[in-house]
């Protein structure tokens, strides 16, 4: 068989593996064990599956349902009856997901999201961090970069988070000491917010920390979330040297 038969069914026996007979699941499993790259294919798509069916199965089952169940199943054995509540709560989430794609014949002017896009973009955060920080934070009108000296390979993430109801742009950086976050919340001096005096504020694992941008940074308070005691361990000189606000 060849990587795209493969490929092609791979995908068939992921969402109608009844249609598939050992005529084609005998050649398909032995390309599979012969070719790493088609393998590892069939890997990340089956533990991808596995992920979305236990979540599925944490789906809340109503509560008429389960009585139901209960008064059904009292008369089986464990396993038909754990096999019942799955097969029934995958049901109801296939039927809720049913219903939204249902609501989604109504309109077509909405805009579709495109994973092409998110694609380009991750790899772009991925292969030039800062830069395409510099280009993000200048496309929100923003100055083109933060006033404090972040390691930018601790990226993971920058858009935008509600506080109030209003969309306010944060970028958040992840330290690979501790695992810890570093957030930082820009609120532009627009007049949305009253940004008079904000206070620093501290629980016993986490800081914030306010700066009123000057100079090059004028027009922007920044606020910054961090756990631990300091930023240090976010900066690109992470290991010495001393930095003033
Ligand atoms: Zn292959």
């Amino acid at each position: 068989m060849e990587c795209r038969d493969a490929q092609f069914y791979l995908r068939m026996r992921r969402h109608a593996a009844y249609e598939l007979g050992p005529d084609v699941t005998a050649p398909l499993d032995e390309h599979l064990s012969a070719c790493p790259a088609c393998a590892a294919d069939a890997h990340a798509v089956s533990s991808f599956d596995r992920a979305l069916a236990s979540a599925m199965v944490a789906v809340p089952v109503p509560a008429g349902l389960r009585a139901r169940l209960k008064a059904h199943g009292a008369e089986k054995h464990g396993t038909a009856l754990r096999r019942k509540t799955y097969l029934a709560v995958a049901a109801l989430a296939a039927s809720l997901l049913f219903v939204g794609l249902g609501y989604g014949v109504f309109s077509h002017t909405r805009p579709k999201p495109d994973p092409y896009r998110f694609v380009v973009a991750l790899d772009e955060q991925l292969e030039k961090p800062e830069e395409s920080t510099q280009k993000w934070l200048v496309s929100q009108k923003l100055p083109d970069r933060l006033p404090l000296p972040f390691d930018y390979d601790l990226l993971v993430f920058r858009g935008y988070e509600k506080v109030h109801g209003m969309e306010v742009p944060v970028i958040v950086f992840r330290s690979p000491d501790d695992g810890g976050f570093a957030k930082v919340y820009l609120f532009p001096h627009d007049g949305r917010y009253d940004l008079k005096n904000l206070q620093e504020a501290q629980t016993s694992h986490t800081r914030a920390q306010v700066f009123v941008g000057q100079d090059a940074h004028r027009g922007v308070t920044y606020v910054f979330v961090h756990t631990g005691r300091d930023l240090q361990k976010f900066f690109r000189n992470r290991n010495g040297g001393v930095i003033g606000a």
